[in-house]
């Protein structure tokens, strides 16, 4: 892992907490590879902002696909795992914190909106 991406992880790793935003698992150890993963795809207009970053194992990034987090996060539970519903409604606030102080991320913003309504039913 590049230099940059490797201190971004441990970053999130430290915000965030070890695990793996969907399954849970340990991922601050060798044996499971861990990644960071964009909550907004680059395709849906989502930036390279801490913000928009948790950290996954390489399996969970990887099955998730095109899905949205919520979509994903429904996937992970029916798979018997717990996500971490209350990681992602924080990272998805601070990114709303972030445009509301520097703009940016027009694009990425409806997407922002309403994956934080759709996980919010999730967690009551
Ligand atoms: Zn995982």
């Amino acid at each position: 892992m590049a230099a940059d991406r490797r201190s971004r992880l441990l970053v999130i790793l430290e915000r965030d907490g070890s695990a793996c935003v969907w399954c849970r698992r340990d991922i601050d150890t060798d044996l499971v590879a861990a990644t960071t993963e964009h909550l907004v795809p680059k395709i849906k207009g989502g930036p390279s902002w801490l913000e928009n970053e948790v950290a996954a194992c390489r399996r969970c990034n990887g099955d998730r696909g095109h899905r949205t987090p919520a979509e994903w996060a429904d996937e992970c539970s029916r798979r018997g795992w717990q996500p971490a519903i209350d990681v992602l409604i924080a990272v998805l606030e601070s990114f709303q914190e972030r445009v509301q102080r520097e703009g940016g991320a027009r694009r990425a913003r409806p997407y922002v909106d309403s994956q934080l309504r759709r996980l919010a039913r999730m967690r009551d």
